[in-house]
C-alpha cells in the first residue's frame, strides 16, 4: 500500500466506490467474530445470542446540508434517521446511536440544543438510545459523524449479495422526492441571494420539503415483511440513487436485471416540480438520492403476498449476470441503466 510513492493516482479517477474497493483489498480480518466488514450497509459482528449490526456516516456542511435552509432540528433528526436506514436494510432493529460533533463559535448553545431537540426526536421515534459521541473544534463548518448499532438474530439478516435471477426486485414509498425538493430549496436560497426581501415560494411543495429535510427510516415496512413471513433475497437502503444501488446489488449477487419505468413510484409532486424544472421525474427516481426508502429482492414466488403489502411497489426482476442492468421505458425502448448516483469524488 506504501510503495509507489513517486506515482500519484488522482481519487477522482477510481470514484468514491472504486476508493472504497481499493481500501477494502487491503484489509484482512482477523477476528471470527467479525462476519461481515467492508462493503453492505452496515458491519456485522458475532455476538453470541445475536449478532450485532455496525454503521456510519458523515455529514459535512457544505456538502450534505447547507444552514442557510437546513434548520438544525430537521438536521439532528435527519443525522439519526440516514443511519437508522442502515440498519434497517440489514433487516436489523437499531439500538443504539453515538454523535460526534467538530464545531465552532459561530453556534450558540441554543443552536446545539435545537440539534439534539431533533435527535432525541427520531431517537424516540426509532427506539435508539444516544449513548456517546466525541466533541471537537472544526474551522471548516459543522461535520457531524453518527455510529448506529442494531441487534440481529444471524438467520434474519440480509446482505445485499442474495439476490438470485428471477427474483421480483421491490422498493418502497416513492422516488426522486428529497431531489426535487433539494432543487426547489436551491433556487429559492438563489432568489433570496439576489433579492432578500422576496419571500421563498413554497407552497403547494410541502412533502418535497420534507422528504428532503426530514427523511423517515422504513421501520414499518421491514416490520410487515417479518409479519408477512417473507425474508428478501437482498437488501439495502436507497442513500445514493435506485440506479447506483442497483449496481452493488447486482455486482454483489453476480446477477444483472430489468426494471420497467411505469413501475417506478414517482409522487404527483415529484412530477409536477419536475416539470416546472424542465427535469426528467425518472431521472429524479434513478439517478436523485436521498430517499432513504429501501430497494431489496423477493422470490417471485412470494408475488401474492408481496404485492399487497402497503408501500412497496415491485419495478421489475433480476436477471442473470450476461443480460446486464436495463430499464424498459414507458415507449417500450430498453436502456442500459448506468449508476450515475451521487459519488463523494466526482
Ligand atoms: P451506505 O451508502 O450504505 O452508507 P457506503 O457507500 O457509504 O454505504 O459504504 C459502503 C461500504 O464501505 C460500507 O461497508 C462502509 O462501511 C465502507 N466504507 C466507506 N468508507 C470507508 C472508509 N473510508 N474506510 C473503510 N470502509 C469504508
Ligand atoms: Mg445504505
Amino acid at each position: 500500500m506504501f510503495e509507489n510513492k513517486n506515482n500519484r493516482t488522482e481519487l477522482n479517477s477510481l470514484g468514491e466506490f472504486g476508493l472504497i474497493n481499493h481500501i477494502a483489498q487491503t484489509v484482512k480480518i482477523k477476528n471470527p467474530e467479525t462476519i461481515k466488514g467492508i462493503g453492505d450497509d452496515a458491519a456485522v459482528i458475532n455476538s453470541g445470542n445475536h449478532h450485532t449490526v455496525v454503521t456510519t456516516d458523515l455529514l459535512v456542511e457544505g456538502i450534505h446540508f447547507d444552514l442557510t435552509y437546513c434548520p438544525l432540528k430537521h438536521l439532528g433528526y435527519k443525522s439519526v434517521v440516514v443511519n437508522i436506514s442502515d440498519v434497517y436494510a440489514m433487516n436489523a432493529q437499531p439500538k443504539q446511536i453515538t454523535i460526534s460533533l467538530a464545531l465552532s463559535n459561530r453556534f450558540s448553545l441554543e443552536a446545539i440544543e435545537e440539534f439534539y431537540e431533533g435527535v432525541a426526536m427520531a431517537c424516540n421515534r426509532y427506539g435508539v438510545d444516544l449513548i456517546g459521541g466525541d466533541t471537537t473544534s472544526s474551522n471548516s463548518g459543522l461535520l457531524i459523524s453518527v455510529t448506529a448499532i442494531g441487534i440481529a438474530n444471524a438467520d434474519d439478516l440480509v446482505y445485499r449479495n442474495g439476490a438470485n435471477d428471477t427474483d421480483l426486485i421491490c422498493v418502497t414509498g416513492d422516488l426522486g422526492a428529497a431531489y426535487m425538493g433539494l432543487q426547489l430549496l436551491k433556487r429559492e436560497k438563489e432568489v433570496f441571494v439576489a433579492n432578500p426581501n422576496m419571500q421563498p415560494e413554497f407552497n403547494g411543495y410541502d412533502y418535497l420539503l420534507e422528504r428532503q429535510l426530514k427523511p423517515e427510516a422504513q421501520k414499518q415496512v421491514i416490520e410487515a415483511l417479518h409479519d408477512a413471513k417473507i425474508k428478501p433475497t437482498a437488501m439495502m437502503d436507497i442513500s445514493d440513487g435506485l440506479a447506483s444501488e442497483l449496481h452493488h446489488i447486482c455486482k454483489q449477487s453476480n446477477v444483472g436485471c430489468r426494471i420497467y419505468e411505469d413501475k417506478l413510484p414517482i409522487d404527483v409532486k415529484t412530477h409536477n416540480l419536475a416539470e416546472e424544472f424542465d427535469f426528467n421525474p425518472t431521472t429524479a427516481a434513478l439517478n436523485g438520492g436521498e430517499d432513504y426508502e429501501l430497494l431489496f429482492t423477493v422470490p417471485v414466488t412470494t408475488f401474492e403476498v408481496i404485492k399487497n403489502i402497503k408501500d412497496v411497489h415491485i419495478i421489475g426482476h433480476i436477471t442473470d449476470a450476461v443480460s446486464g442492468l436495463y430499464l424498459n421505458t414507458t415507449s417500450n425502448q430498453s436502456f442500459e441503466i448506468k449508476a450515475q448516483g451521487w459519488d463523494a469524488l466526482k
